[in-house]
């Protein structure tokens, strides 16, 4: 998958060529210390094998996309332990330069610590403190101090300011990370909110679903069942639908369904609850419905201004256009059924529409 971020492997080239660099100058300031008999050339040889060559094998295996093979993409652990283990081994090694070793060796654990649970903390603090125990340990007969000239002074302020440098590289490798993560943190929020507003939202209109209108209900009927205040439930159909499509194309009759939405949403009590039943049939829940009449004004105000709408921002339609909807209405009797009160509510749409559209009719 990060084999999709190409620019975020060529970071990682980048960062790890940087270390590399480092580690060279590393390496040259070691065999200075050589050159002036601080250490032996044996030793200078072999820290630049292990410590080039470790840098040079990190950057070959970022080239070559071996990296992409493990969880951790940027080698971060496997980068500091590598650092630390070397460190480790000149600590002993290096008798008359142990303390530059053994300094670098901090602040390659304080790196490591940025991204550790307080339970990892305390193993590598231990791990930690038992190796450079025991590095030192194995070496407490040799060390020594190298001359204070201020050409060994300069020496080994060099080699631990490239050793900051080596490990602000990998900080800044902690920090993309960090970022890398956030951003996909966001994606996730976005993709979320989308998924949850596709699973109870009709694409078209906006309105809620049927399968979330269908929860809604029965979230009401529960609260009926408690308070003993009657719900009701209208279901609406357009008129004559069809010919809108067939006469003024499909694109306008989905600009009617939208409208016809916007309209009822405008015209309804806020706690009501409108959703798509699909096609053209638009289903309102309203709760407590007492006195009895409220549910017909409610429903007979919607007809009322669907019948008076003028649907001048539609485009194609002409200026006297008009559309009718025909509604049947239920009241909810104890204990029904939200299924059965729906199926109510239907049979009065039929009637509706039986006694000439633009009009509804109440569930007996
Ligand atoms: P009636 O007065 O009896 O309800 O007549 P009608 O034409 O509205 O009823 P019918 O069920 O015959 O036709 C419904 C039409 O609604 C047919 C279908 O193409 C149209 N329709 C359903 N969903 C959509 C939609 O999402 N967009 C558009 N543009 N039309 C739709
Ligand atoms: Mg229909
Ligand atoms: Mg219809």
């Amino acid at each position: 998958m990060n084999s999709m971020h190409p620019q975020l492997q060529a970071q990682r080239v980048k960062t790890t060529t940087m270390t590399l660099v480092s580690s060279l100058l590393q390496a040259l300031l070691i065999g200075l210390f050589a050159w002036n008999g601080t250490v032996t050339w044996m030793v200078a040889g072999w820290f630049f094998v292990l410590s080039v060559g470790s840098t040079g094998f990190f950057l070959l295996a970022v080239v070559r996309g071996w990296n992409l093979r493990f969880r951790d993409r940027w080698l971060l652990w496997a980068q500091l332990l590598a650092n630390y283990l070397i460190q480790l081994i000149f600590i002993v090694a290096a008798p008359r330069l142990w303390m530059i070793f053994l300094a670098s060796s901090l602040v390659s654990f304080n790196y490591a610590m940025l991204g550790f649970t307080p339970q990892q903390f305390r193993w590598t603090w231990l791990g930690f403190g038992a190796t450079t125990a025991l590095a030192l340990w194995i070496g407490r007969a040799r060390f020594a101090y190298p001359e204070l000239t201020n050409f060994n002074i300069v020496l080994m302020w060099l080699f631990f300011f490239l050793a900051v440098r080596r490990l602000s590289l990998i900080g800044m490798q902690f920090s993309t990370l960090r970022a890398e993560l956030s951003q996909r943190n966001k994606q996730l929020t976005l993709s979320l909110a989308r998924i949850q507003e596709l699973a109870s939202h009709d694409d078209l209109t906006g309105a809620f679903n049927r399968r979330h209108f269908m929860e809604l209900l029965q979230d009401e009927r529960e609260r009926s069942h408690r308070t003993q205040q009657p719900y009701s439930v209208a279901l609406f159909d357009l008129d004559h639908f069809k010919a809108i499509n067939d006469r003024f194309g499909h694109a306008a009759g989905d600009a009617v369904l939208r409208d016809f939405c916007t309209l009822v949403q405008a015209h309804m009590r806020v706690t009501d609850r409108f959703a798509r039943w699909g096609g053209e049939e638009f289903v309102l829940l309203m709760p407590v419905t007492t006195p009895v009449e409220s549910a017909s004004l409610a429903v007979e105000r919607i007809r009322s201004a669907v019948a008076a709408h003028g649907w001048t921002s539609i485009e194609g339609l002409p200026a006297d256009f008009r559309v009718t909807v025909s509604a049947g209405v239920a009241t909810s009797v104890r204990g029904e059924a939200v299924e059965a009160l729906v199926a109510r509510a239907d049979t009065a749409l039929y009637q509706a529409k039986r006694a000439g559209r633009n009009c509804f009719v109440m569930a007996p």
